[in-house]
């Protein structure tokens, strides 16, 4: 874990272990919140006394519910999953056994299992558990995967979608990821990419935020997060792990999703989400589209 801040000196960061780090100008209106960024490794990571945890029921409310069973964002989710799973039946992973690491209500162990693996799910969310025992009728573990876990060391292969930027350890929980893999075994991860070029952008051109009013910044770092990669950062993670192969895939975000969001959460406004419609169009663009990162390493 970082090491406490404490008034005014560097912390060492978590992945390089360097101590060359700088606070960004960066004040959210979601509170104490410093975000910090490594000059070396360029990971950039949030101090805070008050994370949300993962295993905050909250998140699976009856609005999430809907969105996560919508046809449109299943078929997207179906889409995006079946490619990367493709990719993993090409590295011959040792055994069709597969682990989904914050599995959520259970949309990629579905469709893990459609592709023909033997899938389990862990979860700390008891509501998500219960969503994913009615929707698909699998009974995911309740809880987080440590190596004191009763779950086997020898998956052939594991995922942890949109998990590690919310974990207190990323280099430990790699390693619990590794150690749960049977030697061949694949890993796959997504995460944000804080080496992409619409991230950059937003974080570099004032501008933008100006002129859409969308408090663009605010967009792409959360409260629940706290770590952004960037593709050096995760090398480093990943070869101290290690795990070997690695190969990044830019990726994009689930449209879908996020305009389903948008609609129902925050209930934009017509002209709001004409905005929203045409910055999401722009991001389809070969050039800006890749916000996420998707990760396969083998063990
Ligand atoms: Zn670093």
């Amino acid at each position: 874990m970082i090491d406490e801040m404490k008034s005014g000196q560097q912390t060492k960061c978590t992945v390089c272990g360097s101590a060359n780090s700088r606070q960004l100008d960066f004040t959210p209106s979601y509170g104490n919140y410093n975000l910090m960024e490594c000059r070396d490794c360029g990971l950039r990571y949030i101090l805070s006394d008050k994370f949300e945890t993962l295993d905050d029921d909250s998140y699976w409310d009856e609005v999430n519910r809907q969105i996560y069973a919508m046809p449109g964002v299943l078929q997207e989710f179906k889409k995006k999953q079946f490619k990367y799973l493709n990719k993993i039946i090409k590295l011959s992973p040792p055994n069709n056994r597969f682990l989904d690491v914050g599995c959520g209500n259970g949309i990629f162990l579905n469709n893990a299992k459609l592709k023909g693996f033997d899938v389990t799910g862990i979860e700390p969310s008891s509501i998500a558990v219960d969503l994913c025992r009615q929707q698909y009728g699998y009974s995911p573990v309740l809880g987080y995967l440590d190596l004191d876990s009763d779950l086997p060391r020898d998956f052939g292969a594991l995922s942890a979608w949109d998990v590690i930027e919310h974990v207190a350890d990323p280099k430990d929980f790699l390693k619990i990821c590794h150690g749960h893999l049977a030697p061949g075994g694949v890993f796959i991860l997504e995460t944000p990419d804080e080496s992409s070029w619409v991230r950059k952008l937003i974080n570099g051109i004032d501008v933008i935020k100006k002129v859409l009013k969308i408090g663009a910044a605010s967009n792409i770092y959360y409260p629940s997060h706290r770590y952004y990669f960037t593709h050096k950062a995760m090398n480093i993670l990943l070869i101290n792990a290690g795990f070997t192969h690695i190969k990044i895939y830019k990726e994009h975000t689930i449209y879908s999703k996020a305009i389903a969001k948008n609609r129902l959460y925050r209930k934009f406004s017509g002209l709001q989400m004409i905005k929203y419609h045409i910055v999401y169009f722009i991001l389809r663009t070969p050039f800006l589209w890749n916000k996420q990162v998707v990760i396969c390493v083998k063990k």
